[in-house]
């Protein structure tokens, strides 16, 4: 009788750099297998721990531009100095057959997601606090210190658009964090304007099926 729509959700993940947004997300895949998360394209150099088409798929600065000429991105932003983007394809062939597909992005990029797909799940991931956000960056050991203080400064600054997002979560633990954002999908995949035909039958239609019904015909309790 209660149908939900066949389509998945599309979760737009978004985080100050160094508040542990992939390791919650690497959880929450491990723990629900009907995610899906896009591999973004990026110019950015390649980190040590990095792999080409598993982290990202890495081109050149004007290999991205040609891809934007080409209209290749759903969208893209240039954070840091070194450009990001969500490629189309693949993303509506998973949301079709009812799988959830998250995109990790920073906020411009989920702010052109809002204006294309409204009804996105916007979700914002913060550190326990910025002491902790600090470490973090400096622990990681893989940048300069002036690409640190950068990315602390941009960190900052995104704090404050936590307001245009739907939801929150602090990450204080990996765990908890990843099991909260499972529960918010699981939520919304109950709201009302998700869900399509709420009756699928008619009024008489029912009406009709609970005459010809033999159950009903033997109910000990019917008064004559
Ligand atoms: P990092 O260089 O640390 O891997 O990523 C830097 C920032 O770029 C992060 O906030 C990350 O979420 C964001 N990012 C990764 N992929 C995309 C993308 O496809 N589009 C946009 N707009 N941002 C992205």
């Amino acid at each position: 009788m209660i149908k939900s729509k066949q389509q998945g959700l599309l979760i737009v993940i978004s985080a100050p750099s160094g508040a542990g947004k992939g390791t919650i997300i690497n959880k929450m895949l491990e723990k629900n297998n009907n995610l899906w998360l896009s591999v973004s394209e990026t110019s950015r150099p390649m980190r040590a721990n990095d792999i080409d088409g598993i982290t990202y798929h890495f081109c050149t600065k004007e290999e991205f531009e040609e891809k934007i000429k080409d209209d290749y991105f759903l969208e893209y932003a240039l954070y840091a100095n070194n450009y990001y983007g969500t490629p189309k394809k693949y993303i509506q062939e998973h949301l079709s057959k009812g799988q959830d597909v998250i995109l990790e992005i920073e906020i411009q990029g989920a702010m052109q997601i809002k204006k294309l797909i409204p009804e996105a799940l916007f979700i914002f991931i913060m550190p326990p606090s910025l002491n902790e956000l600090k470490k973090r960056l400096v622990g990681r050991g893989t940048d300069t210190k002036e690409k640190i203080l950068e990315r602390f400064k941009i960190a900052y600054q995104e704090m404050n658009d936590v307001t245009k997002y739907n939801y929150v979560v602090v990450n204080d633990e990996i765990d908890v964090a990843a099991d909260k954002i499972l529960s918010i999908i699981k939520a919304e995949r109950c709201r009302v304007d998700r869900i399509e035909d709420v009756f699928l039958n008619t009024e008489e239609e029912y009406m009709h099926e609970m005459l010809v019904d033999k159950d009903l015909d033997n109910n000990p309790l019917e008064i004559n």
